[in-house]
This record gives C-alpha cells, sequence and structure tokens, in this order.
C-alpha cells in the first residue's frame, strides 16, 4: 500500500503491511526474550547489522518494532525507538548524545521531570540555560560554541504556553544544533514537529498515542533532517560501521536502548499499538469538548482565568492556529479570590482528581500541591504557577456531563 493514504488510514493497516503470519490484522504479542539461529552467520549478521533481525528483546522485539514502524508513520518521520516511558526515552537521548561541557538550551516550561532529570544531568557536568521558549529571540541569547541541543515543548503544562516552534527551528538549522520536540502535548495528529525542522521528535505514548490509560511508554523519532555526520558526539566506532543518515538513531538504540536498558514490553506496545488506532476519532472529540469547557469556564463568574490556546485571549492563539490541527485537550484555570480550589475539586463527580493526562477520561489536579509542590512557593512564583491553578486534562465524556458537573462543583 502506498505511503500517501491518510493518517487514520495508515495506522489501521500498518501491521497488516508487515505481513504478520495467518494473514493476522495485528503484530502478535511476541515474548520471546531472545532469538535461536540455525546458522550462526545469522547471528553474526544480526550483531554487525548487515541484516535486520533480532539478538535479544531489550534492544529490539518484533512487536515493539511494528510499533515503532507506526510512530514513524505517524510523525512522517524515518525511524523510532520506543522506550518503556516517555521519560525514558528522554533520559537514554541525553544518555546517547551528551557530554559533560555540552550545553543544552532548554525551555523553562518543561514537564516537570523532564526539568528534573536535566538537573541531574547539569550535576553531571552538563551545562543548562532555561529560557522563555515563545519566543526565539530568548534563544538566540544564550547560544554559544559549545551549544549541542535546543530542547523544547509544543503546548507546555500546566501553562498551555506555545514555543516559537518554526524560527526555534530556523535557527537550529542555521546553527547546526539538534533540534528536540517533545510532541506528547499535542501528539503528531495534531501537529508534526519535522515541519518545524525538529532533528529528533519525542512522544510519551502513555498519552493521546495510547489514549486509554492502561499502558506506559515512550518513542523518539529521528525525522531524518539532521546532519549526524557534524554531529560532535558520535562515537568513532559507529562512524566506522554505520550510515551517516542512521548514525544518530543507531547510537540512541545502543547506548541509550541497549545499554540504558529502559525497554517498552511488548504488552505495553501492543494495548498503546490498538489504542492509536483511534487517535484521531479521540482527540477530534477531546479537543472540541475542550473548547467547549474552556468558553464555558470562562463565562463562569467564580473562574478569574483560564489558559488554553484555543481562547482567543491566549498569548500564542494565532500561533496554535497556524501551527496545530486543533488546540488539544489541556488547559489549567485559577478561581476567584475566596473559592477554595481544593473543596472545588472535591465536589467534581464525574470528574476525577488524577495525576495523569491525554486518556479518554477528564482529569483534574491541583497543580501547586501536586506535581508542583517539589519546587517550593519561590520557583513556583518564579515560573508563574498560582498557588491555586488547577490543571483540567479533557476526555471524550458527553460534553453536557462535563459542563455540568464543573457547573455544580462551583456553585
Ligand atoms: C507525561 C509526559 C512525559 C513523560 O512521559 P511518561 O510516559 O509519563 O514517562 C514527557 N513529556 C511530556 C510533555 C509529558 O506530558
Amino acid at each position: 500500500m502506498s505511503n500517501k493514504k491518510g493518517f487514520t488510514s495508515t495506522i489501521l493497516h500498518s501491521d497488516r503491511n508487515l505481513k504478520p503470519e495467518f494473514g493476522a490484522l495485528h503484530q502478535p504479542v511476541h515474548t520471546s526474550v531472545t532469538w535461536g539461529y540455525e546458522d550462526v552467520k545469522g547471528l553474526l549478521d544480526v550483531f554487525q547489522n548487515k541484516a535486520g533481525g533480532f539478538a535479544y528483546s531489550r534492544q529490539g522485539n518484533p512487536t515493539v518494532i511494528a510499533l515503532e514502524h507506526k510512530i514513524t508513520q505517524m510523525e512522517q518521520g524515518m525511524a523510532t525507538v520506543a522506550f518503556s516511558t516517555g521519560m525514558a526515552a528522554i533520559t537514554s537521548v541525553m544518555l546517547a548524545l551528551v557530554k559533560a561541557g555540552d550545553h543544552i538550551i532548554a525551555s523553562k516550561f518543561l514537564f516537570g521531570n523532564t526539568r528534573n532529570i536535566l538537573h541531574t544531568f547539569s550535576d553531571m557536568g552538563v551545562e543548562i540555560s532555561y529560557v522563555d521558549a515563545t519566543s526565539v529571540e530568548n534563544v538566540e541569547a544564550v547560544y554559544k560554541e559549545n551549544t549541542r541541543i535546543v530542547f523544547v515543548e509544543t503546548i507546555a503544562n500546566p501553562g498551555t504556553q506555545i514555543a516559537d516552534l518554526e524560527r526555534i527551528g530556523s535557527f537550529s538549522r542555521e546553527k547546526s544544533i539538534l533540534y528536540i520536540v517533545d510532541n506528547t502535548m499535542s501528539s503528531p495528529y495534531l501537529f508534526r514537529p519535522v515541519l518545524v525542522g525538529a532533528g529528533l521528535v519525542i512522544n510519551s505514548l502513555t498519552k493521546y498515542i495510547g489514549g486509554h490509560g492502561d499502558a506506559l511508554g515512550g518513542s523518539v523519532t529521528d525525522t531524518g533532517l539532521f546532519r549526524w555526520s557534524d554531529y560532535a558526539n558520535i562515537t568513532e566506532t559507529m562512524r566506522l560501521q554505520i550510515k551517516p543518515e542512521l548514525l544518530g538513531i543507531t547510537q540512541i538504540r545502543k547506548r541509550g536502548l541497549r545499554d540504558g536498558g529502559g525497554t517498552l514490553s511488548p504488552e505495553a506496545a501492543h494495548s498503546i499499538s490498538v489504542g492509536s488506532e483511534t487517535i484521531a476519532l479521540r482527540l477530534d472529540r477531546i479537543c472540541s469538548n475542550a473548547m467547549r469547557v474552556a468558553l464555558f469556564l470562562q463565562s463562569l463568574s467564580g473562574v478569574k482565568e483560564v489558559n488554553y490556546p484555543g481562547l482567543v485571549g491566549h498569548p500564542e492563539h494565532t500561533l496554535a492556529s497556524k501551527l496545530f490541527k486543533s488546540y488539544g485537550g489541556l488547559m489549567s484555570f485559577v478561581l476567584e479570590e475566596g473559592i477554595d480550589s481544593i473543596t472545588f475539586l472535591n465536589k467534581l463527580q464525574l470528574i476525577i482528581k488524577s495525576s495523569n493526562l491525554g486518556e479518554n477520561r477528564t482529569l483534574a489536579i491541583p497543580v501547586a500541591q501536586t506535581i508542583f509542590h517539589e519546587l517550593g512557593a519561590a520557583r513556583r512564583a518564579e515560573m508563574g504557577i498560582d498557588e491555586s491553578l488547577i490543571r483540567l486534562s479533557v476526555g471524550i465524556e458527553d460534553i453536557q456531563d462535563l459542563l455540568d458537573d464543573l457547573g455544580q462543583a462551583l456553585a
């Protein structure tokens, strides 16, 4: 089947095109840890990258590879490596590609755990500058000779700031720095970072791609845009053995996945793969629900402020309209002074008090007391996180039930 099919048709027929046994429509769950060969040459060829095939499931498994192939198509990339979680994907990319003495420019609105792991790398000698990535000028201002990577997210959590994605892409290309975009919040259905020049795209498969809150996973996709032969930290043996365009993804698979060990289980890969078949349907519903919820919250007298890129008053609304198919499922809001956010949350009956996001059910969480608790009040203030901020991840419920629940809780 040609590559020209639409987004959903491509995902639905991806496994079948890999021709699994008996005409199966799903890639089977291959539980074998290791792979045997009649002739030792088969094993040698796999080890020496002369043939595709499998040696040990920590670094490759047919069920996981089928999911990687699907994600590559969703992101219109060149190749993907899957990991046990989104955090394993991010940590492994850092382990594979960064050395002490390197400089990284990162958005200051990064997902909390991503910021934490960057702090750990800075303890090990990597220099990191955190900037307001909503404007490329802030990235340019901290650029140095040893800058290797710019790392941003599409839509920030919980503030929903949108990175200056296109202009940071142009700047990265001009300076030959690796541009990494975490696409989790928009997902490849709403946005493809390859279109703004990203070299690597990260996805937490746990969120919209899996979509059902029943499996953890993460991925790194090489878009094929970055010239890896120019990258300082490619090992000499890799340069001798691997084609230039495959240097990056191969080093991530070997030094990140194989040596780091954050392997996605075949069972989780299967759940994520099946979940991903409906990503377009789910996100159409999620985005339409989220828009209605944002407008409804904005209309309530007890609500002081709503952050959602779909609202005309959002600082990056125009940019979001230009770049994304729709505005996503994540928003945050602050209640008027005198209305206690915890009491409000406790009055919700349908919406679940929970820390996840990007799944079918609508989830709400008080931000300062939970996911940003560790930071302390001073850092929260610095980051513009209001002490009573509530984050909402909108799901696929019937819209009237969501509006009724929010309305009754505020009343
Ligand atoms: C959740 C999330 C991650 C981490 O993914 P896990 O699968 O939970 O490890 C990374 N980046 C963003 C933007 C996320 O929302």
